[in-house]
Order: structure tokens, then C-alpha cells, then sequence
């Protein structure tokens, strides 16, 4: 072999062993998504799933209100947030061994691909759409609603859907839908579409003020943020918890001060006295809460802190 073949080769050598580290210095591929949104404990003898339909970017600075600029970013920051604030949207499932009831349905369609998963983390948590026996919705607004139908069917096939009679009256209403501002048509028409469906089909029972639905879950009236707006306490074994739908939407900011209210609330000044009184009330009792639009899987307790509250989430059990 000549020095130059013997140079060659060495040449060779260390190009296939630069190549070989090169792709092992790559590493796998990141897998980008995260396990399917369900999330599974027992209150007492009920099972309880929460459900992810997902989440959604809220620009807290367009939407809040009552606060100024620079009490939102003291709080953002505080709670080591930016703008845009990514928001989960959640639904409960319950087991009572009786009846599998459904408490919100999510999206649907209705907001894009990063939300509307309600349905399949169901389904990866071990139950199906034609299992569920009733629904019950805390408020009409679109990301509430929205999972109820699809293509003008219902998703929920042998379900009954309850909801205050004030919150069917008013979103379910032609004369309403008439009488509002164009830019707020479309969130009765996404209200008549998911309900509908149920309406006609005889399977929509409205109900009025605080009301017992079936054994361990009542109705709480909390109107402020919609006409109709309902908690739902569910209990059992001397274990509570409130279901407070849109009671808050901004962790970071509506536990610390909850004066702070959203554009989204019908009577701004009746929402905040709703959400204070369900905060001083969960606290007191040392209950559970489950929000809708709190961090995934959104349960846990609150404490009294300054003029405000904390919110300590669930200790994580890996038996439910
Ligand atoms: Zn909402």
C-alpha cells in the first residue's frame, strides 16, 4: 500500500466516523404532543374524568376588565406569564355508578385545531359518546356547547342536555338573536345549532334555579356571567366539589383580585359578585373546585391569601 493509499484510507476512516456522530449527535426526534387529556380521581363513590378539549391563546389585556395595564403584567409576571395566555378549555365526566353525566362538551368545530379533542380523550378514557345518560351545560357560550353537535347531529346520542331555563330562553331565542348586535349573532346561531339538535329530538330539559338532577348533583343558579349561568355542586361520602364553569378565566389575575371581570360577562358587576361568593364559599369549606378554563386537569382547592385567594392544585394520584 502506498503512503498515499494508507492516506486515503485514514481519510476515509475519519469521514465515516464524523458522518456516524454527526447522526447520533441528532438523537432521536421529538415527538412534540402530550398524553392523551384525561385525567381520572374519586369524590367519595363517584369517578370523576376530567376532560381536555384543549387549549386556546386568550389575550388577557383585550378581554379583562376592571384592571389596568399595569396591574395585568404585575400579575402575569407574578404568576411567570406573557401575553398571549395559553387557556385550557375543560370538561368533567362523572361516574356516579348510576349515571354517566357530562358537565360541558367543549368546542366542537368551533374554535380550530387546537381545541375539539373533548371527544377523543374521552374515548381514550375508556368511555364512548353513547354511554353518557345526561349533560349538563353551566352556560351556552360556544366553547361550552360547541362538542353537543356535529353536521347538525347530536354527538351525544342517547343523552338528555339540561341547562337553566333563563340560559335556553335567551340564546335559544329568535326574537334575541334579532334583537342583538351583528357581531354577537353568530354566538346564538352556535347556541341554537348545538342545542337544537336535542331540542327537536325532545332530549332538552330545561330547569329552573338550584335543582337536584339526580342523586349527588344539584344546579346552583349563579347568573352574572350569562343570564343562566349554573355551578354544579357535586357530592359524595361527605366529599364536595364545585364545578364553577366560567365563574374565572384568568388564574393569574381572577384569584388574587377577583373584582377583575371579562367583556365576555353579560352583567360584569353581578359575575364578580358571583365569583367572590363561590371563592369565599370553596375556601371556607375547604372544597374541591373544578374550572373550566383553569391549567389542565383545573381542580384543586383554594386558601385565602391578602384580599384575594390561591388556588393549590390536586396533588397528582396515579390511583385515581
Ligand atoms: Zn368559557
Amino acid at each position: 500500500m502506498t503512503l498515499k493509499d494508507r492516506l486515503c484510507r485514514v481519510v476515509m476512516t475519519l469521514a465515516v466516523t464524523l458522518l456516524f456522530s454527526a447522526s447520533a449527535a441528532a438523537g432521536a426526534p421529538q415527538q412534540k404532543t402530550q398524553a392523551p387529556g384525561y385525567y381520572r380521581w374519586m369524590l367519595g363513590e363517584f369517578e370523576v374524568t376530567v376532560l381536555s378539549d384543549g387549549t386556546f391563546q386568550m389575550d388577557a389585556g383585550k378581554v379583562l376588565t376592571n384592571i389596568t395595564p399595569k396591574e395585568l403584567d404585575a400579575a402575569l409576571a407574578r404568576s411567570f406569564l406573557k401575553e398571549p395566555v395559553e387557556t385550557s378549555v375543560n370538561g368533567f365526566l362523572i361516574n356516579t355508578g348510576a349515571k354517566l353525566v357530562l358537565i360541558d362538551t367543549g368546542t366542537g368545530t368551533l374554535f380550530g385545531p387546537t381545541l375539539g379533542k373533548l371527544p377523543s380523550n374521552l374515548k381514550a378514557s375508556g368511555y364512548r359518546p353513547e354511554q353518557v345518560d345526561e349533560i349538563y351545560i353551566t352556560h351556552m357560550h360556544d366553547d361550552h356547547v360547541g362538542g353537543l353537535s356535529a353536521d347538525g347531529k347530536r354527538v351525544f346520542p342517547n343523552a338528555i342536555v339540561r341547562a337553566a331555563q333563563q340560559e335556553g330562553d335567551f340564546w335559544l331565542s329568535k326574537a334575541h338573536m334579532d334583537a342583538a348586535p351583528q357581531d354577537s349573532k353568530d354566538a346564538f346561531q352556535s347556541a341554537m345549532n348545538m342545542l337544537n339538535p336535542y331540542v327537536s329530538a325532545g332530549k332538552f330539559k330545561p330547569f329552573d334555579g338550584d335543582t337536584e338532577l339526580v342523586p349527588g348533583i344539584r344546579a346552583v343558579a349563579t347568573p352574572g356571567h350569562t343570564a343562566g349561568h349554573t355551578v354544579y355542586v357535586v357530592e359524595s361520602k361527605g366529599q364536595k366539589l364545585i364545578l364553577w364553569g366560567d365563574l374565572m378565566h384568568i388564574a393569574a389575575v381572577q384569584f388574587a383580585d377577583p373584582a377583575v371581570t371579562i367583556q365576555y360577562d353579560t352583567d360584569s358587576g353581578r359575575a364578580a359578585m358571583q365569583r367572590k361568593k363561590v371563592f369565599a364559599d370553596a375556601a371556607e369549606k375547604r372544597c374541591w373546585v373544578g374550572g373550566a378554563h383553569l391549567s389542565f386537569p383545573g381542580i384543586g382547592h383554594l386558601r385565602a391569601a391578602g384580599s384575594g385567594y390561591a388556588f393549590v392544585p390536586a396533588n397528582y394520584g396515579a390511583q385515581p
